[in-house]
């Protein structure tokens, strides 16, 4: 791999947004800002030295992810050559019914925040939030009470920064957990290698299985369908308030629209598109194999299809490590969620929106290679066998449409 600068990483759309390099560098040197594109991105206020680079390059997710050792399950789960690691499995839910009600899915990720804070695990969670002065967009938050953890229950299909803080709670000595994506995971496990306060001061991680970050513009086209501008718009909510609950926007004048989940995500005669950056096509892990759980939607299935039709929320949990699975045990015996079986083989129809993206990593991974652009450094997600999952015709494809992007210059973006 070439040694990549900020500026290149961004441009070649190898950024995903996390916000770790300008938690390094300091928000006096390095912001995270939205560019002119809609993305959430470094913006150098000064020149940034050797070492502060070499130190981003080092943990920067964009361009470089190391999966999970096998030994991490080892004999007590399954290493799976396509969901990853998994020492348990469960469907699971917040066993407060308001935070069950008003989360993305089951609120597992919310209760198992509370729990960590209420238990002592932790002093802090370091999660995300709408942003209190333009509600269509997303700030990061470090909440201290579960007041301020359930305050950030919710998807924001958006860019967000949430690892923008996390050398300030290193420094103060601060313990806390992240509640993040799966890139923002891999930026925490990549800090872990070069920082030994990590393993200590941030002993929890959990996320989402993620289909990928859009720009604001997709909320901005959707109060434009209902005719409002951004400055009436007092709540952006994309879902939850039941499962998966409206798109909602309520007015600062009290007026409320809704659109269900399938009119927001599924209906092609709508305005808006999901346009997602080009680091999530090349996604290596999507679904949390770095995290210590990772709590994707649990679907309910017909016709072994997932439907939408609101019901009671669920998630899938997926304990990857130790200390993850320990978590789940001792927040359901503290009562703080719900337990429910799973079948690892429910997967493959229930998420099986992620397996192209899985599958054909290699592939994509080989065309930017192939085609000279800076290449990120995906190690660990067992390509082999994911390329001979994919066959040489799904391979072909993957490889050939991301040969495509690059030569159409897609994958580049604006500094500013
Ligand atoms: C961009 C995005 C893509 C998603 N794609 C999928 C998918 O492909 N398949 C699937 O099953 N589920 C997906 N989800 C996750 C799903 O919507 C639920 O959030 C997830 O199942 C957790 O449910 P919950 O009820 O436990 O979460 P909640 O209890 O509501 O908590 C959600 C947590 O996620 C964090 N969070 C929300 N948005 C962001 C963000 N933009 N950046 C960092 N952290 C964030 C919040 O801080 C909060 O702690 C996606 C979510 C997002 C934000
Ligand atoms: S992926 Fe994160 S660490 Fe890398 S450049 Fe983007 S914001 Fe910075
Ligand atoms: S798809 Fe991957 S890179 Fe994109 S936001 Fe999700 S975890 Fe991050």
């Amino acid at each position: 791999m070439r040694e990549l600068d900020l500026e290149t990483i961004v441009s070649h759309g190898l950024c995903a947004g996390c916000g770790l390099c300008a938690s390094l560098a300091g928000g006096d040197r390095l912001q995270m800002r939205l560019t002119s594109h809609g993305r959430m991105r470094p913006h150098a206020r000064e020149p940034i030295d050797p070492e502060t680079l070499e130190g981003i390059r080092s943990i920067c997710p964009g361009i470089r992810v190391t999966g999970a050792d096998a030994s991490q399950v080892g004999s007590a789960g399954t290493m799976h050559p396509v969901w990853g690691p998994i020492r348990s499995v469960h469907r699971g839910w917040a066993a407060d019914e308001t935070v069950r009600f008003r989360s993305a899915a089951g609120g597992s990720m919310t209760a198992l925040g509370v729990f960590l804070l209420e238990s002592g695990k932790v002093d802090a969670i370091l999660h995300v939030r709408a942003s209190s002065e333009r509600p269509m967009l997303t700030d990061a938050q470090i909440s201290t009470t579960a007041a301020e953890v359930k305050s950030g229950a919710q998807s924001r299909y958006g860019p967000a920064a949430p690892l923008v803080h996390v050398h300030r709670l290193l420094d103060e000595g601060r313990r806390f957990a992240l509640l993040g994506k799966p890139c923002d995971v891999a930026a925490i496990r990549n800090l872990a290698r070069v920082d030994s306060r990590v393993e200590a001061q941030i002993p929890y991680c959990l996320t989402i299985f993620c289909g990928g970050v859009p720009t604001p513009q997709t909320a901005q086209k959707i109060a434009a369908h209902h005719g409002l501008s951004e400055a009436e718009i007092e709540v952006f909510r994309w879902r939850g308030h039941g499962w998966p609950g409206p798109t909602h926007i309520g007015t600062r004048d009290g007026r409320s629209c809704d659109l269900t989940y399938d009119e927001a995500w599924f209906d092609p005669s709508r305005p808006w598109s999901y346009d997602i950056q080009f680091r999530c096509k090349i996604c290596p892990d999507a679904i949390g194999e770095l995290a210590d759980v990772s709590c994707p939607d649990g679907w309910v299935m017909r016709d072994g299809k997932p439907i939408h039709e609101e019901a009671p929320g669920v998630n899938v949990l997926v304990a990857r490590t130790e200390r993850g699975e320990r978590l789940v045990s001792e927040a359901a015996a503290a009562g703080a969620i719900e337990l429910a079986p799973f079948a690892i083989s429910e997967f493959e129809a229930m998420h099986g929106d992620h397996l192209p993206r899985k599958l054909g990593n290699r592939a994509r991974i080989a065309a930017l290679a192939i085609a000279g652009a800076p290449t990120p450094r995906f190690e660990g997600f067992r390509p082999w066998r994911m390329t001979w999952r994919a066959g040489f015709v799904r391979s072909l494809r993957a490889f050939l449409g991301t040969l495509r992007r690059i030569r159409a210059g897609a994958h580049r973006e604006p500094l500013r």
